[in-house]
């Protein structure tokens, strides 16, 4: 009874997320911050026994305790210079592995029947793409067989196996998320719930804008658009599966019981500007002088793709004298990587040279209400311009507008960005 996951039919599209009524299945996941010792671990358990106490069946979904896969890499590149893709996933999830049975204990302290599975063994199948791997399928059996059972059941989160190759594969950094929903999409969940650190999805960062006020709801396209952006407090992967498949999610706080974020098809409010987002994790790097030709950049970032390097934005300056620059950002991870494969194209294109620079920060805005309201990046340039903050790249979609800043302007641009558009009585 396993089903490929895309075709899977998002039985829950249409589900009212007022889920009070008794016999919901509920996805819960719990993020490290949540996890991170032996009382919180008994505190999630305590929450998860009353939502099965009333009456719903729970799904459970842990990422590694505290900065267990912080530390875990690091251990690994103490050991390795080169620790390679297979091993490393052996390694990382174990952190998950080892929060799964903990909770799991805990839960069966206070009464309540409950197991824990690795990604592996509740099904989840992926791609073969070490520390990047992408869900292709669940086989959701046996945790609905120990639903049926009347267990919780706790599942491992960012991690799955390769069907080809039976190794244990990791979905990326936050990739739990993902494992949430996902299995909130296969097991038609009513709702997927994502506990945090933070009381839910805020119009900016707040431990960055004391002002910043949390959101209620947020559609799926923006929440898509601020996580790509750099809000951290989901992954975009997940909301892309929640959008697929019509999965509310909520977003709240696991340290206290009220209403967090919902990320929904069509949020209530109707604002121009969703929030500000920031993102200080890429780096930019410039080709100098190529020639102003056909071809040219379709080899140049074919060279990254063949390095597996994540482009993001990308800016071609206008042409003097038949030469132009080419600058596009990168994850820091892939700067020395994306300089090697620019450098070494350098003779080739009969290009002057390549720079890096790590000390850039992305300052975005978002909202599906810019999509009827001109004006919103002459604005955002204007306010930057007052705070004398030059912008370096600009790029656009349909709801969000980014500008690439110097690092050590990032808090002042998210600020007055934030003042201008977001506060109380700001502007529209
Ligand atoms: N433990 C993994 C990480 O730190 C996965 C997660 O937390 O979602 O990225
Ligand atoms: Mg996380």
């Amino acid at each position: 009874m396993h089903s490929s996951y895309p075709a899977i039919a998002p039985q829950s599209a249409g589900v009212s997320p007022i889920y009070s009524a008794s016999m919901s299945l509920i996805v819960q996941k719990y993020g490290g911050t949540s996890v991170a010792d032996a009382e919180r671990i008994s505190n999630v358990a305590r929450r998860v026994v009353e939502t099965r106490q009333a009456g719903n069946d729970v799904v459970v979904v842990v990422s590694a305790m505290g900065q267990t896969t912080d530390d875990l890499i690091a251990l690994a590149t103490d050991v390795s210079s080169q620790p390679g893709g297979r091993e490393m996933d052996m390694l990382l999830t174990a952190g998950e592995r080892i929060s799964m049975a903990l909770l799991a204990m805990a839960i069966r302290d206070l009464g309540v029947e409950a197991a824990s599975l690795t990604g592996s063994q509740a099904g989840i199948l992926t791609d073969s793409v070490h520390g990047e791997a992408k869900i292709t399928a669940i086989r959701g059996d046996r945790v609905r067989e120990y639903l049926d059972d009347g267990r919780v059941v706790i599942v491992a989160g960012f991690q799955g196996v390769d069907p080809e190759s039976r190794d244990v594969t990791t979905l990326g950094r936050g990739g739990s998320d993902a494992t949430a929903v996902a299995l909130a999409a296969t097991l038609g969940a009513d709702v997927c719930e994502i506990y945090t650190d933070v009381d839910g999805v805020f119009t900016a960062d707040p431990r960055l804008v004391g002002t910043a006020r949390k959101l209620d709801e947020v559609s799926y396209e923006d929440m898509l658009e601020l996580a790509g952006a750099g809000a951290g407090v989901l992954m975009a992967r997940s909301v892309e599966f929640a959008r697929r498949f019509g999965i509310p999610v909520h977003v709240r706080s696991s340290f206290h019981d009220g209403p967090g974020t919902w990320i929904k098809e069509e949020a209530m409010e109707q604002t121009v500007i969703t929030g500000v987002a920031h993102d200080t994790s890429e780096a930019k790097v410039t080709v100098h002088g190529v020639p102003d030709q056909p071809g040219i950049a379709a080899r140049l970032f074919g060279a990254l793709a063949a390095e597996d390097v994540n482009v993001d934005m990308i800016v071609q300056n206008v042409s003097t004298d038949g030469y132009t620059d080419i600058s596009f950002t990168v994850p820091k991870e892939h700067m020395e990587s994306a300089r090697a494969a620019a450098e070494k194209l350098v003779p080739d294109l009969s290009a002057r040279g390549v720079d890096v620079d790590p000390a850039i920060a992305k300052v975005s805005l978002v909202g599906a209400g810019m999509r009827n309201h001109p004006g919103v990046a002459a604005d955002m340039f204007k306010v930057l311009s007052e705070h004398a903050i030059n912008i370096s790249m600009i790029s656009t979609s349909a709801v969000r507008i980014s500008c690439v800043i110097a690092a050590d302007r990032c808090d002042e641009a998210v600020q007055s960005l934030h003042d201008y558009y977001l506060a109380e009585g700001a502007t529209e």
